[in-house]
């Protein structure tokens, strides 16, 4: 059956993703750069991304939505609140 994950909002720190050196996370830039181009989306700090779109680069990375959720966290590039983000 499907796995049901729960649902929080996924924003990426852009400026922490696009400064990460590890090759690991190349592929989550990629996708976040492509996603921008996109939208049109250029000046943003924060990028929320698609449920979907995360599902789709977990697999990328042979790992589960929450497990890549998990990697991002380790990396720090995941925002867990973009309004207390902004309001430093
Ligand atoms: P689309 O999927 O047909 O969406 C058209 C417009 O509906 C989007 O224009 C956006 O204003 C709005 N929209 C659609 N889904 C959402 C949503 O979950 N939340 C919000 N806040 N708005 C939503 P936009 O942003 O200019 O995007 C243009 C097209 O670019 C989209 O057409 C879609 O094909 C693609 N796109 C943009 N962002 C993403 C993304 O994160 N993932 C994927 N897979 N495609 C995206
Ligand atoms: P903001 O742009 O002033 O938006 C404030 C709040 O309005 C958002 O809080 C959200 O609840 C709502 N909102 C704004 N635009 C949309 C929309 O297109 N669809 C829906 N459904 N709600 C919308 P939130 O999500 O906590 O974001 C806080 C701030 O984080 C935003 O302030 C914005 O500055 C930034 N942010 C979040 N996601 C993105 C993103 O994908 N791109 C950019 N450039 N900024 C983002
Ligand atoms: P959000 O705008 O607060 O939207 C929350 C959820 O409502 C989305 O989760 C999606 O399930 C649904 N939703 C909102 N607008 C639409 C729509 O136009 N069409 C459809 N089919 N569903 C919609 P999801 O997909 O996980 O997206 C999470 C967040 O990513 C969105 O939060 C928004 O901030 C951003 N996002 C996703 N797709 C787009 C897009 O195409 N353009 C823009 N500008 N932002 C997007």
């Amino acid at each position: 059956g499907v796995r049901h994950e729960p649902t929080s909002k996924i924003v990426l720190d852009l400026e922490r993703l696009y400064d990460d050196a590890s090759e690991e996370l190349a592929y989550v830039a990629r996708y976040a750069r492509a996603i921008q181009q996109q939208r049109g989306d250029y000046n943003g700090r924060v990028l929320s991304i698609r449920a979907d779109d995360l599902r789709a680069l977990a697999i990328v990375y042979d790992a589960s939505p929450s497990g890549l959720i998990e990697r991002l966290t380790e990396h720090g590039v995941l925002v867990a609140d973009p309004r207390a983000f902004f309001a430093n």
